[in-house]
């Protein structure tokens, strides 16, 4: 259903033949009705009220009005024969009663409200083990204050002489049932609107929800919390949320399919004396010793710090070492370390005595 706007002669409640008295006439005891200033909340007594103006600005100039009934006769020629102001005054109250008590009820098709979808960060931590996220979601749903209905007082709200209350008007050619612009579709307008949502039906919700994460989640995993969505009016069912899952990265650990993988880098001294390390783990951190005779290697284990496993089990935590050399030195720790080394000689190096090994292979002639 398209939205009718209504004709300036509708809006003014006045027969296309009214002569400019009845149109001033008609435009003064509207303005008195619908004057935002009389209204303070309500938007629909601002929109109305520029129908009306605009419409009396139109029709008041007599240039002006026979240019536009050219147009409105052009668009609608059936427009003549149809006189809306016949409904007889009981059948419109009757109609007005009815929309706004209808008013709060589930649209065919719509007994369901619509899902709310929100993108939502999670801790690494979580995401890893599991646990509850709190996710906020903001939504349009029934306002408790009117129950939907955009006003406490009904009777306040008169009925739309536009569409006498019906809420469509039939126009143009094809007779077309399209919702009339100038009461919203309602039938009566809303000037005493519900202060709490100021007409609309439906007020703003912002709130956390616990959502549950299952472990090992991964980013772009979907959630759903069934119940969780819109309410768009009384008695409709709650949709769902939709939680689309990102992860934050942690500062040093990885995800390496059940383990988790730590780069950490050491001293060159604690790489050949040993020492303690600080790691850090799912659970806070751990301190992990160094052996004294490293030979070469690069990578310690903590068992049971990895992912969890669906049998129960975890996977491990993976130190990675990286040996940091000094930098800055002055002539004298240099001359220092110098000495050092030649003390050691080559062999004190295990992949540099490699890598030589390798490189003679390069330098032999192809056979
Ligand atoms: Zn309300
Ligand atoms: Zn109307």
């Amino acid at each position: 259903m398209e939205l009718y706007v209504p004709d300036h002669y509708r809006v003014l409640g006045v027969p296309v033949t009214a002569d400019a008295s009845a149109i001033r006439e008609a435009y003064r005891k509207l303005s008195r009705v619908y004057h935002p200033d009389r209204h303070g909340g309500s938007a629909r007594a601002t929109c109305c009220f520029q129908f009306i103006s605009s419409a009396h600005t139109e029709l008041s100039d007599p240039l002006r009005r026979l240019n536009y009934d050219r147009q409105l006769l052009l668009s609608d020629p059936l427009r003549m024969v149809d006189d809306p102001r016949a409904a007889r005054a009981l059948d419109v109250l009757e109609l007005v009663v009815r929309r706004i008590r209808r008013q709060p009820e589930a649209l065919p098709g719509a007994a369901r409200g619509r899902d709310l979808r929100v993108r939502h960060t999670v801790p690494f931590r979580v995401a890893a083990l599991g646990g509850t996220t709190m996710v906020a979601v903001s939504y349009d749903s029934v306002c408790g204050g009117c129950r939907g209905q955009g006003t406490t007082e009904p009777a306040r709200n008169p009925v739309c002489h536009v569409c006498q209350g019906q809420g469509t008007v039939k126009h143009g050619l094809r007779r077309a049932n399209d919702e009339c612009a100038f009461c919203a579709g309602r039938g009566a307008v809303l000037l005493a609107c519900c202060a709490d949502c100021g007409g609309r039906g439906l007020a703003r919700i912002d709130r956390q929800i616990g959502v549950a994460v299952p472990p090992r989640a991964h980013p772009g995993l979907v959630l759903r919390a069934r119940g969780m969505g819109e309410t768009p009016a009384l008695g409709t069912q709650p949709g769902d949320l939709v939680v689309e899952l990102d992860v934050a990265p942690h500062p040093v650990l990885e995800v390496q399919g059940d383990d988790l993988l730590a780069c950490v880098p050491v001293t060159w001294l604690q790489a050949v004396a040993g020492g303690t390390l600080q790691v850090p783990t799912l659970e806070g951190t751990e301190r992990l010793t160094l052996p004294t005779d490293m030979a070469g290697r690069r990578e310690l284990r903590i068992a049971h710090r990895g992912l969890p496993r669906p049998d129960g089990s975890r996977g491990a935590l993976r130190v990675r070492l990286s040996v940091d050399v000094p930098t800055a030195l002055g002539a004298d720790d240099v001359a220092a370390v110098a000495q050092m080394q030649q003390r050691w000689g080559d062999g004190a190096f295990a992949a540099v005595t490699d890598y030589a090994r390798k490189l003679d292979a390069c330098s032999d002639p192809p056979a």
